[in-house]
């Protein structure tokens, strides 16, 4: 079994450590053209970013991997790919769900980790970004990664998802992750600051998250720090008009 299991979490380390580096790679080329000078003075910052980001990397791979290798050698987990298994409109249900469940674990998880005790050991690493670079989307400490890298291994064996809208699911969480840190928003103003904008999180909000510290704890959707009264809206960036 862990002759198997080994190969396939080193892959799938591989595999995010890659995503990782074309994803934050990939945003930080577009701030570079967008935003020239942005990340000026921070290259220590950014190493230490991808630094974190790659023992992240290595952690993802291990519960993942073995969700691969259970999927394909048992048919473990709920993941399908005949895509009339479940009717058509669970598709984009079971896109949300997975968004809504990752999200409410990463809220309560993210605001217990800023007990100041919790802080220093798993949060403090991810905070060190200030201000964070497209790079810093994977730089968490490992028990902060460990918290993180658990979650969607778990749903797949909850809620059955087909293998392409868990694909979607792990694009918006790439793009997500790497989009609200990078220090400017690519979202059009009438969206952030529109209907969209109340309840959709993009760098605008996580941006105040990295100022305040004590506010603005959500991933996708801002239902759970409205509920929480932690919302404190949305933040501002460096070199722009408040
Ligand atoms: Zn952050
Ligand atoms: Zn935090």
């Amino acid at each position: 079994m862990a002759a198997a299991l080994i190969p396939s979490a080193l892959l799938m380390s591989a595999i995010v450590a890659v995503r990782y580096l074309l994803s934050s790679g990939g945003f930080a080329l577009a701030t570079r053209v967008r935003k020239p000078g942005l990340y000026s003075g921070l290259r220590r910052q950014i190493g230490r970013e991808i630094g974190w980001s790659m023992v992240a990397a290595l952690i993802y791979g291990v519960p993942a991997g073995v969700v691969a290798w259970g999927w394909q050698a048992h048919g473990w987990t709920r993941i399908y790919s005949d895509v009339h298994a479940f009717p058509l409109w669970y598709l984009p249900l079971s896109v949300l769900l997975y968004l809504a469940a990752h999200d409410s674990w990463f809220y309560w998880t993210h605001r217990w980790m800023h007990q100041p005790r919790l802080f220093r050991i798993a949060h403090a690493v991810h905070h060190a970004s200030r201000p964070p670079t497209a790079w810093a989307a994977m730089s968490f400490h490992p028990w902060e990664a460990f918290t993180g890298a658990i979650v969607i291994p778990l749903l797949v064996f909850l809620i059955p998802i087909h293998v392409a809208a868990l694909g979607l699911v792990l694009t918006i969480m790439t793009v997500m992750g790497v989009s609200n840190h990078m220090g400017w928003e690519m979202f059009p103003r009438f969206m952030v600051h529109g209907w969209a904008g109340k309840w959709l999180i993009t760098a605008s909000h996580h941006q105040r998250h990295h100022d305040l510290y004590t506010c603005n704890y959500g991933l996708y959707f801002r239902v759970w720090d409205r509920l929480c009264g932690t919302d404190k809206g949305l933040g501002s960036f460096k070199g722009e008009k408040v």
